[in-house]
């Protein structure tokens, strides 16, 4: 499915969301984009009648996400060895649930070009900060983001898209997302409560990135040592997490302490978004 949806990607113009049907597959079954109101539902692929529908009241970055999924659907129904492999390892429910996460997959792949995963992994890690810089390069959702960074990243690392749920004194800093690098045993169930001293809660109240050495905050109370980077979105409203499980054990996606650093040193977020030294040409 990723190889599929990348050759797809590699034959588009660019990346927004009228370019997406601009490639082979579409472009030659005569495959129309159809924006209607659509409820609950974020989209469809009619195959009868080559249409690819889109909710009109989803957001951009979502009809964006949605359209890339249902091109995935496209591309898995012209590919009958995929399409025969899953209905022989999979039926009922289980198959329609492997053919979403699939698409999924998909969806990833042609929006994330392989290229930046690899530079952003080389520059932040599977990080806080390298969630963050990845929903803004590749303008995907926090979670989307997430789910491929945790996928291409190694090591064992645990990561969180951080949101405040409910309104006034009962708002509760919560997990709204979050995966986890393979082999990674635990998992960090969304709706999780973040500690008020936790350096996830500190960061989204100062709006600040805080990275150091901390913990999993697991619902269970269980404090698993992990160094934390907490990331802000700016706007005061979600936060991206990551855990990092074994820091003694570098990876080639952590910068090791030998290796020659930026040459201007980190500053926090939110912060820096000011350069004080900007000059209007
Ligand atoms: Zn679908």
């Amino acid at each position: 499915m990723r190889e599929l949806a990348r050759q797809y990607a590699a034959g588009l113009p660019a990346l927004d969301t009228h370019s997406l049907m601009e490639g082979e597959l579409l472009q030659s079954g005569g495959v129309r984009l159809e924006f209607m109101p659509m409820g609950e539902r974020d989209g469809a692929y009619d195959p009868e009648n080559r249409v690819i529908l889109i909710n009109s009241q989803a957001r951009p970055e979502r009809q964006r996400f949605t359209l890339a999924h249902e091109i995935s659907h496209a591309l898995l129904l012209s590919d009958d060895d995929l399409l025969s492999d899953l209905h022989d390892g999979y039926e009922g429910e289980r198959l329609e649930n492997m053919i979403e996460t699939l698409c999924n997959v998909g969806a990833s792949a042609i929006l994330i070009p392989d290229a930046l995963m690899v530079e952003l992994l080389e520059r932040f890690g599977a990080t806080g900060r390298g969630i963050a810089e990845l929903v803004r390069r590749a303008d995907v959702s926090g979670s989307a983001a997430l789910y491929a960074l945790a996928e291409a990243a190694t090591g064992q690392v645990l990561l969180a898209v951080c949101a405040p749920v409910g309104r006034g004194e009962g708002r509760v800093l919560s997990v709204r997302a979050s995966a986890a690098t393979a082999g990674v045993k635990y998992s960090l169930r969304p709706g999780t409560p973040i500690p008020d001293e936790h350096p996830v809660q500190i960061a989204s109240e100062t709006g600040l990135e805080i990275s150091g050495k901390s913990y999993v905050p697991f619902r269970s109370g269980r404090k698993l040592p992990a160094i934390v980077n907490v990331y802000p979105d700016g706007n005061g409203r979600r936060v991206f997490a990551s855990f990092d499980l074994e820091p003694d054990k570098p990876g080639p996606d952590k910068p090791g302490p030998d290796k020659p650093g930026p040459d201007k040193p980190e500053t926090a977020a939110g912060d820096s978004a000011s350069s004080p030294d900007s000059v209007q040409m």
